[in-house]
């Protein structure tokens, strides 16, 4: 069987649930392990460096992008976030699935660069469920709620260029989804000939 982990890319607009989601995914099977982030922006109370983000002045960012050390990267809502390359690369190789939690921009380059990284976007039932969540988060300001807000229409618009698009309205059944989706991924033929090959190599 193809030992490589997959490359999962998670979107969806700021406030949708995809922290949570990634959360409830990593606690249900250990076969998961999450990319951290390079970014620019501010920690919320609470995030550490390293753990939630790689907190970067924006020049330490610049020299990242400049030395081809990030798989992808975009700027969204005025600061700088990027995938660090080399973790993503060992990551697979161990077998395990790596977690992408990132936005469109930066998406669109994973599915253009690794053609069979899954891609799944994450939805809000209604956009009024979505400022809900913004709001009932606590963690931005009403202006930063106004621009994510903003966005969140134009990444909707985007959905359709995923491999899928799964509904965060019950959370249980939203993580349920993403699990049947990564088990038949899976069994893809493109990664079950070396599985094949090797049943047949006695033959
Ligand atoms: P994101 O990472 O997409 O910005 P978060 O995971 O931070 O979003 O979630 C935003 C808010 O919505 C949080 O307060 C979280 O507890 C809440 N939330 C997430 N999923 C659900 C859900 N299925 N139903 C209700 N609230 C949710
Ligand atoms: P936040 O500021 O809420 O942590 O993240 C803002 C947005 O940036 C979210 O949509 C999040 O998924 C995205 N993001 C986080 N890390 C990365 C990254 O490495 N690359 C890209 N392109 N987006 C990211």
């Amino acid at each position: 069987m193809n030992k490589e982990g997959l490359v999962l890319v998670i979107s969806g607009p700021s406030g949708v649930g995809k922290g949570t989601v990634v959360k409830e995914l990593l606690k249900s099977q250990d076969e998961f392990a999450v990319s951290v982030s390079a970014t620019t922006r501010n920690p919320r109370e609470g995030e550490q460096h390293g753990k939630d983000y790689f907190f970067l002045k924006k020049d330490e960012f610049v020299d990242l992008i400049n030395n081809d050390k990030v798989l992808e990267y975009a700027t969204y809502c005025d600061n700088y976030y990027g995938t660090p390359r080399d973790y993503v690369e060992q990551t697979i190789q161990t077998g395990k699935n790596i977690i992408l939690e990132i936005e469109v921009q930066g998406a669109l380059q994973v599915i253009k660069s690794c053609p069979n990284a899954v891609s799944i976007f994450i939805m809000p039932q209604t956009l009024a469920v979505l400022q809900d969540r913004l709001t009932g988060r606590g963690t931005e300001t009403n202006d930063v709620i106004a621009k994510r807000m903003h966005t969140a229409i134009g990444e909707i618009k985007q959905a359709t260029k995923y491999n899928y698009v799964v509904v965060n309205d019950s959370l249980d059944d939203c993580v349920n989804d993403i699990k049947q989706i990564i088990k038949a991924e899976k069994l893809r033929t493109i990664r079950m000939e070396n599985f094949v090959k090797e049943v047949l190599s006695n033959v």
